[in-house]
């Protein structure tokens, strides 16, 4: 079973990443999607490759992914559907929710996990990814957060549609409310999925000159990153920031513009597949990690670069 968030009448696209962990070990996946609209949403997760069936909770109740009614839904439909394993994204909403099903199930939560080896044993990162821990579990029943950019999202279009299912009525607790957010619009593609991302670093120096990098990655169509060194400059807005406590990105291509290559930024990029660095010091070390390096100062570079590209 996979917990899909609801994001008003579509769908949080990690789910499609946490669909593929799923069916390593299940040729058929249940998706589970709950809120006001999810009755909507589910017609594109039913056209999902994998999934089977996908259990709809139409309630407002369940908007904004509150961990303790949405978990308490998990709970029951874990129960009536007997399933072993529960997947979601490693989302803020993932891990916010799963925990707290674990809990109620009795199990111990296994978070993040880029690899699966068998329906008991999980791979995952530990200590900003310098190592890898292979953990097992004895739990009958296993609760499971996907790092996204470690499994390929499911494709839409499969050609029958999964079935469709009313979700029980539950009777949770409102111990939560949800007040309001404020989410910092963008026209640039999302962070953590897009296939390019431009990301600068304290040598920008101000939010004036971190307009050198939106300019750049409106030119490649990439998503604007950071280091926390710039966001914790106000540089830029903290949503931007890439590492252990930002963004986890893989993409095709990610520039590292002014940024050093401390280890908790290497761990929300260093599974991209291209990754090119621009950093006057020779010695920094983003270009151990780098397939492409180019020594020079940011503000003589980066204008030259606009131009030809
Ligand atoms: P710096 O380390 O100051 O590097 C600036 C670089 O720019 C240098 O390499 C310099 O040579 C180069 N430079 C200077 N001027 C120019 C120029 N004109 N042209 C070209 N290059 C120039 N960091 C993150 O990024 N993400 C995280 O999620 C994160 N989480 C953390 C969690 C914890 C618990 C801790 C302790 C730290 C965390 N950090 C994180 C901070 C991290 O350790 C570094 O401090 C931070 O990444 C440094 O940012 P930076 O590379 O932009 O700055």
């Amino acid at each position: 079973m996979v917990y899909v968030e609801s994001k008003g009448s579509s769908f949080d696209e990690g789910a499609l990443n946490a669909i593929t962990a799923a069916r390593k070990l299940s040729d058929s996946v249940t998706a589970v999607i709950a809120g006001s609209e999810a009755d909507v949403a589910a017609k594109a997760l039913a056209k999902i490759e994998g999934v089977d069936k996908v259990v709809i909770a139409k309630d407002s109740a369940y908007d904004h992914a509150l961990p303790e009614t949405t978990a308490s839904l998990l709970k029951a439909l874990q129960e009536k559907e007997n399933v072993s394993h529960i997947f979601a994204a490693h989302s803020a909403a993932g891990k916010n929710v799963m925990p707290r099903l674990a809990a109620l199930l009795d199990s111990q939560q296994i978070s993040d996990i880029i690899a699966i080896e068998g329906e008991d044993t999980f791979v995952r990162p530990v200590y900003a990814g310098n190592a890898i821990a292979t953990v097992k579990t004895s739990d009958p029943i296993k609760v499971i957060t996907v790092r996204t950019s470690s499994f390929p999202a499911a494709a839409s279009g499969s050609s029958a549609a999964a079935s469709e299912e009313q979700a029980p009525a539950v009777d949770a607790q409102a111990l939560s409310k949800w007040v309001k957010e404020d989410v910092a619009k963008s026209d640039r593609p999302d962070l953590s999925s897009a296939k390019r991302v431009v990301s600068g670093g304290r040598a920008v120096k101000s939010a004036e000159g971190f307009q050198i990098i939106y300019e750049l990655a409106d030119k490649l169509g990439a998503a604007v990153g950071a280091s926390r060194a710039a966001v914790d400059a106000g540089y830029c807005d903290n949503s931007l920031q890439v590492g252990q406590t930002g963004r986890i990105v893989a993409p095709d291509l990610y520039i590292a513009i002014g940024i050093s290559g401390a280890i908790q930024h290497l761990a929300g990029m260093k599974d991209s597949k291209v990754i090119v660095a621009i950093n006057k010091d020779a010695d920094a070390p983003i270009f151990q990690i780098a397939d492409y390096g180019l020594v020079g100062d940011l503000f003589t570079v980066l204008p030259e670069l606009k131009e030809k590209l």
